[in-house]
């Protein structure tokens, strides 16, 4: 059985396929032209980016395809 390597939404707890990257840095973390990538499917785009806003992380959104 071949398992399928769909990537999935980073939320916890969701398996759907994620559509979206949502690109964000931690300034105190990370140098500033870093990124860390979350994917998101279309329910968590905006929870996760809700998530990474207020805080003042979150830099870019982009479709994210898995058929690359
Ligand atoms: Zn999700």
């Amino acid at each position: 059985m071949v398992e399928e390597l769909t990537p999935q939404c980073s939320a916890k707890g969701c398996r759907a396929a994620a559509g979206w990257a949502l690109r964000w840095n931690n300034p105190k973390l990370h140098e500033p032209a870093y990124r860390k990538t979350w994917l998101a499917c279309d329910q968590h785009r905006e929870t996760l980016g809700d998530f990474l806003s207020v805080r003042g992380f979150l830099r870019e959104v982009t479709e994210f395809s898995a058929t690359a």
